[in-house]
């Protein structure tokens, strides 16, 4: 509860009960059922969650038949935050599970939009994965678009202009909008009213005697900005950042990080030139994780140093 009170926003009430019963976990405003006869791990992991959900639904309402990942979504991505820092694992990417089990669904072709009523996907596992773990790693992959500090302040500004009210998916991207200055109506777009998924593939590398050229691919349609991370022979480690041009605007760079121009939403193709060869360095595209990316295969190249001046990737890539 202390977690969840600094990272969201306080718990107002004097009392939270967690009460044996029911099967698995089942949410209720102050108070919770949890089944029993379970190891440590698990009846932690199963009343975190629950427990969570006083926050996103107790306290900031959100229908959650309409807008079932601002309920289960919110839920799970903190839950996920706090079990990484409390068991101390996961601790590159809290959000494994939800990015596997979202990238499985989408690979399988299976599917719905985010914005499909609870009660009307096709499938149980589309509402499930869906409102569970594409709604966590909507939370997560905004910080690719706005930076994690913003998406941070974001989350505790949420709770500050929305707890004992109704917000809407809406409510929340103005949040987000104004605490990072940024245009935020393509990323709900496509993340809630559409299937579409990140894949972007480096597909050329070029390299002249002064300058070194990647050809970029977005495969899956839907755009985000790109960090291009190039780490040389001698291991010095050169950050680029491709803003979208859509969010009128970008994250904050990191220091020495390098701002490239803007790839148009329109334009599946980009070429990152820059002044320099390179030759022996590995190239590579969102080299944190913070994308759902569906085929991180094509999103890294190595080669050796002197022996190449020309790179095609396979066309099976695309
Ligand atoms: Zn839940």
């Amino acid at each position: 509860m202390q977690y969840y009170g600094e990272h969201v926003g306080p718990y107002p009430w004097e009392q939270y009960t967690v009460i044996e019963g029911g099967d698995g976990g089942m949410e209720y405003p102050m108070c919770t059922l949890v089944r029993g006869n379970r190891n440590l791990r698990s009846l932690v992991g199963v009343t975190a969650h629950e427990m969570a959900h006083a926050w996103f639904q107790g306290l900031l309402a959100t229908n959650e038949s309409l807008h079932e990942w601002m309920d289960e979504g919110f839920t799970s991505w903190v839950e996920s935050e706090f079990l990484a820092e409390e068991f101390n694992e996961s601790r590159d990417q809290p959000h494994y599970w939800a990015y596997g089990g979202y990238l499985n669904l989408v690979r399988d072709g299976g599917e719905e939009p985010l914005s499909t009523h609870a009660d009307h996907y096709v499938t149980n596992r589309a509402y499930g994965t869906g409102a569970y773990s594409k709604g966590e790693v909507l939370l997560n992959q905004l910080a690719v678009v706005i930076g994690k500090e913003a998406r941070d302040a974001g989350i505790r500004r949420y709770y500050d202009e929305w707890a004992f009210k109704h917000p809407g998916p809406i409510d929340f991207k103005r949040v987000m909008e104004r605490e990072s200055g940024l245009e935020l109506d393509t990323y709900f777009q496509y993340m809630l009213n559409s299937t579409h998924h990140v894949d972007v593939a480096i597909t050329a590398v070029r390299i002249t005697d002064d300058s070194t050229f990647i050809d970029l691919e977005r495969i899956g349609k839907l755009p985000l900005p790109v960090d291009l991370r190039i780490t040389a022979a001698d291991g010095q480690v050169m950050d680029h950042h491709i803003p979208q041009v859509v969010t009128q605007g970008h994250r904050p760079l990191a220091e020495g990080e390098a701002l490239l121009p803007t790839w148009p939403w329109t334009h599946p193709t980009y070429t990152v030139a820059l002044a320099g060869s390179m030759p022996g360095s590995t190239i590579e595209i969102d080299p944190e994780g913070w994308t759902a990316d569906a085929n991180r295969k094509n999103n890294t190249v190595t080669f050796e140093s002197g022996l190449l001046q020309e790179w095609r990737g396979p066309a099976s890539d695309r």
